[in-house]
């Protein structure tokens, strides 16, 4: 006797995004609430929705396509030299020493800032973060960066923190967060 398998060929789906929208429905506008409008989530890492008692804000699904096609990233320069490296010691975080252990100085700011956008923008897309704090200055996330020692004795890791903006847009706000 012959056993027919039929085969069926499942397709993966693709990741699934929310846009957070801010309706306009009332005088009474929370800031947290504002501050989500137009930002983008992985489904399972949007904030609380809805946010409180009568909650105006609803959820938009965003086609993935232009998730990987229009989300950005911005790691400012300056984030790395002079604030991370902190030559004359003007904020005196100490935030460069494990860096600096690491065989990283002020001279690869141009690397890491890059490194940090890369690496940050598809940890992002991925769905790859951390929900942070969020108040009337936005929702922080974080993403875990990986480089490799100096040396070249095996990789090392580190937290940044993030703000997310509207349209896709993430913007680093702390370049070392700690291991
Ligand atoms: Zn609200
Ligand atoms: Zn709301």
């Amino acid at each position: 006797m012959s056993c027919y398998v039929r085969k069926t060929y499942l397709q993966p789906s693709p990741p699934k995004w929310d846009m957070w929208i801010h309706r306009d429905l009332s005088d009474n506008h929370c800031e947290e609430c504002l501050v989500l409008h137009e930002c983008w989530f992985e489904k399972k890492k949007t904030p609380k929705w809805p946010h409180h008692p009568f909650c105006h804000c609803i959820l938009v699904d965003i086609q993935y396509n232009t998730v990987l096609s229009l989300s950005s990233c911005k790691c400012p320069y300056e984030k790395i030299d002079p604030y991370l490296f902190d030559p004359d010691n003007f904020y005196k975080h100490g935030k460069s020493a494990m860096l600096e252990s690491w065989g990283y100085t002020i001279q690869d700011s141009t690397y890491l800032k890059e490194e940090i956008e890369k690496q940050g923008l598809e940890k992002y897309r991925n769905g790859d973060y951390t929900l942070g704090q969020l108040n009337a200055y936005g929702q922080r996330i974080s993403i875990r960066v990986e480089l490799p020692r100096k040396n070249g004795d095996g990789m090392v890791s580190f937290i940044t923190g993030w703000m997310v903006k509207p349209n896709g847009l993430i913007q680093l706000n702390t370049p070392f967060g700690g291991k």
